[in-house]
């Protein structure tokens, strides 16, 4: 997401219809996306945090790089998942959250979870087609996996 996120259609309208429950680990990993934008939110800046879960089970963290040029901005996934290839190597993502941390004047909300954005959905599935995508839900964030998220994929071909 970015700081033009005022003009996003409400996510709620948006919501998979196939998701299941969270496990313990993706409630540390909602966790971690949330500690990762509480500690370097920046209004205007950086307000989604990410967190992504390698198939060998480490976490990597990361906040979205807004920019002047808005073409320049990158995305708290793109970020989490350059720091588990930079360390890792292709490790392949087992599954990844997002959080938006509240503007300053509705400091009475929560960071919440939101849903990753096309380009993201494109990203994560060129990394993993099997992706796990915690996503907001009808009760809560729920799961979804990356095919039902991005159905008919682009391609060259
Ligand atoms: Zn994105």
């Amino acid at each position: 997401m970015s700081k033009r996120s005022g003009v996003i259609p409400d996510m709620a309208k948006q919501r998979p219809e196939t998701t299941s429950m969270l496990s313990q680990q993706d409630r540390e990993l909602i966790d971690a996306a949330c500690e990762a934008i509480r500690k370097r939110y920046r209004h205007d800046w950086q307000e989604v945090g990410a967190a992504l879960r390698s198939r060998s089970g480490r976490i990597f963290t990361g906040v979205n790089l807004d920019a002047y040029l808005g073409r320049m901005a990158v995305c708290a996934e793109a970020v989490a998942l350059g720091r588990a290839i930079v360390d890792l190597g292709e490790a392949g993502i087992d599954t990844i959250v997002a959080v938006r941390h509240p503007p300053p004047n509705e400091e009475d909300q929560a960071i919440s979870v939101v849903s990753p954005c096309g380009s993201c959905r494109e990203l994560i599935w060129d990394y993993d087609r099997d992706a796990r995508v915690i996503v907001p839900g009808a009760d809560g964030p729920a799961v979804a996996t990356i095919g039902e998220l991005l159905p008919n994929k682009y391609s060259r071909e």
